[in-house]
């Protein structure tokens, strides 16, 4: 989509500390980190939100979990663990209208959030 700035970062017109990328998805560093660890995974498919999703989009959702738990593996956080969340519409906060998920370690959280 043109004016979403990340299709821009999935196409590389925009860049982004990427740590990883397939066929289906991309992880890269929050330019805002609220953690040591904070990264946002999306897939490379416009889906501005969960209302959005389609079976076609099937295969990229699942891969965004397996590829979230792999990347967190790697940082080192199969221990202590990690966060995933996706702030959907407005009341939670979703600023960026391209379905993403936070991941999140390297410090204890709190439960509910805010
Ligand atoms: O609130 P929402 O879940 O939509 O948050 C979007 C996130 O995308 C923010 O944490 C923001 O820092 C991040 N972002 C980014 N790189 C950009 C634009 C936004 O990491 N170029």
């Amino acid at each position: 989509m043109q004016d979403c700035i990340f299709c821009k970062i999935a196409s590389k017109e925009i860049p982004a500390e990427v740590v990883y990328e397939d066929d289906y998805v991309m992880a890269f560093e929050d330019i805002h980190p609220a953690a040591p660890i904070h990264l946002v995974l999306i897939p490379k498919r416009h889906i501005p939100t969960f209302f959005d999703i389609k079976d076609e989009d099937e295969a990229a959702l699942g891969r965004l979990q397996q590829a979230a738990a792999r990347v967190a593996a790697k940082l080192g956080l199969e221990e202590k663990g990690f966060r995933l969340v996706s702030n959907c519409k407005e009341d939670a906060g979703q600023l960026v209208f391209h379905l993403h998920y936070h991941l999140l370690g390297g410090r204890p959280f709190q439960w509910p959030p805010g």
